[in-house]
């Protein structure tokens, strides 16, 4: 298969905030990189893509995507290995699932071998910007939104694709209270669920501010029409380990947002022999499987903390205790093995690492 290679311009700053970096104390979230990837779309084209400093936009007030929503996003990491090498971990699996999020979201399908070429060459561009610290990385979030400057409805004509990063600290995921959601709905059938749309986050803003209020570090959600079966918590996939069997919510709802470490989780427990089950979870079923002591791990999957611990489940203003955490076999050592892939610590077998 013939691999096009796109020309990228790049244009670098004369004014690098690399020596301000306090490398001890990274927020999350909070300190950029020198440089962006951006390009424009208009009269049915991609534009050429272009690397340059980091700035602030301009955009006029008529912006659509600030209107009507059509915004899309992705977030994914790259590491220094044990090497020195950089390793970016599945980007194949983002460019297309942000492809898939073009389509739903009624936008020009952006082009996924475009995306893993500008993925990798801002990563290269601002390489110096990926922390040393064994646990740190550098987050990559690429993005799309409708920039036609036009107060109506209708899917934009023009749009802009960019990417920045951002140095992170390793992420320690305090364990989590969870409540089970019983009113509100993060997704329903037909909807938007499965893409990474900007108004999912929205929509789950203020729910998870009544969960905060009532003392739940996250909101569990359940679908729409019985709020009998689990979905997902907060912004991660969720997975239990039940009578040894790893079960999770299979995605053929669109209500489910396809995880690409939830992925990673279940292909490394079908390869070490662990039994998998995609399917319904019914909110019964686990309530019951910690009643009966059959539930020994529960766990957030996404790529912000890779596994986050649950150690208690709010259901009907009850509180259920979880089996303690560093007795959980599994999910510990999944964690432990996703890390060192990454980090290059341990054979990639997958070939999920891309190397620069
Ligand atoms: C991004 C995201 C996830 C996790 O996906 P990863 O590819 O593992 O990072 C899960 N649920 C929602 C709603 C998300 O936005």
């Amino acid at each position: 298969m013939e691999h096009s290679t796109y020309t990228i311009k790049k244009n670098r700053t004369e004014n690098s905030d690399l020596s301000r970096v306090d490398w001890d104390n990274l927020p999350f979230g909070k300190v950029f990189s020198d440089h962006m990837l951006v390009i424009d779309y208009d009269n049915g084209e991609w534009g050429t893509p272009e690397i340059m400093p980091f700035k602030n936009l301009e955009l006029h007030p008529a912006t659509s995507a600030i209107h009507y929503g059509q915004s899309i996003f992705e977030g994914l990491k790259a590491y220094r290995t044990v090497d020195n090498e950089v390793a970016i971990f599945r980007p194949d699996m983002n460019a297309k699932r942000f492809a898939e999020s073009c389509k739903r979201m009624c936008m020009p399908e952006f082009p996924p071998e475009l995306f893993e070429q500008c993925v990798r060459e801002i990563v290269d561009f601002d390489r110096e910007w990926i922390p040393k610290k064994e646990g740190y990385s550098l987050y990559i979030r690429p993005f799309m939104f409708a920039t036609d400057d036009y107060i109506g409805i209708k899917p934009s004509d023009a749009y802009k694709f960019m990417i920045f990063t951002c140095p992170v600290g390793a992420y320690y995921a305090e364990p989590l209270n969870v409540k089970i959601e019983e009113h509100y709905t993060r997704a329903a059938a037909g909807g938007v669920g499965r893409a990474k749309t900007a108004g999912n986050y929205a929509a789950s803003l203020y729910p998870a501010k009544l969960g905060k209020d009532e003392g739940y570090h996250q909101l569990v959600w359940t679908d729409a029409k019985t709020h009998e079966y689990i979905e997902e918590s907060g912004t991660m996939n969720i997975m239990f380990v039940i009578d040894g069997k790893l079960i999770t919510p299979a995605e053929d709802a669109d209500t489910i947002l396809p995880g690409i470490t939830k992925r990673s989780v279940i292909e490394l427990a079908k390869d070490w022999g662990m039994e998998v089950e995609e399917r319904q979870v019914s909110v019964s079923e686990v309530i019951k499987a910690i009643d009966e002591g059959k539930l020994t791990e529960a766990f957030g999957a996404g790529t912000a903390a890779t596994i986050a611990q649950i150690k208690m489940i709010g259901y009907k203003g009850k509180h259920y205790e979880l089996p303690s955490i560093p007795e959980r076999e599994f999910s510990n050592k999944v964690y432990r093995h996703l890390d060192d892939i990454k980090e290059g610590r341990t054979e990639d077998k997958f070939g999920w690492v891309v190397k620069l």
